[in-house]
């Protein structure tokens, strides 16, 4: 899956000098991604893509889709996070989440080990 700049481009040319592989292009004035040469960052010095970290607007750059659901997850993550102001929602969601769960488990098995040490009258 390579990456793809968006309407929200607003050509301020950053990701041009940021591109490991040179994969951004300017076609008349709009910017972007050659699919043959983007290679998602992987295997380069950087553990993030470079033309997202660097992008000044939100979604300039994105991940190219492959299908429907992975387009609509993208979209929906991409509208949560502008929402929310946070790009990790479901992350964060899901460790909150996890952290109740586990809380909630144990002061079950609090409440089981009460209930089964203590002596009946
Ligand atoms: S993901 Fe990396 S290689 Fe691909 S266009 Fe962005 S900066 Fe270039
Ligand atoms: S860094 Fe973002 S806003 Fe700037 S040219 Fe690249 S995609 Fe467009």
């Amino acid at each position: 899956m390579a990456y793809t700049i968006t309407s929200q481009c607003i050509s301020c040319n950053r990701c041009l000098s940021t591109c490991p592989t040179n994969a951004i292009k300017v076609t008349d004035g709009k910017h972007w991604i050659d699919s043959t040469l983007c290679t998602n960052c992987v295997g380069s010095a950087y553990s993030v893509p470079q033309c997202v970290a660097g992008c000044p607007t939100f979604d300039g750059c994105i991940p190219q889709p492959n299908d429907y659901w992975e387009s609509w997850f993208i979209t929906y993550n991409r509208l949560v996070g502008k929402l929310t102001k946070k790009q990790d929602y479901w992350e964060r969601w899901f460790d909150t989440y996890s952290q109740k769960f586990a809380g909630v488990l144990q002061s079950q098995r609090d409440h089981n080990l009460t209930l089964t040490s203590t002596p009946a009258n």
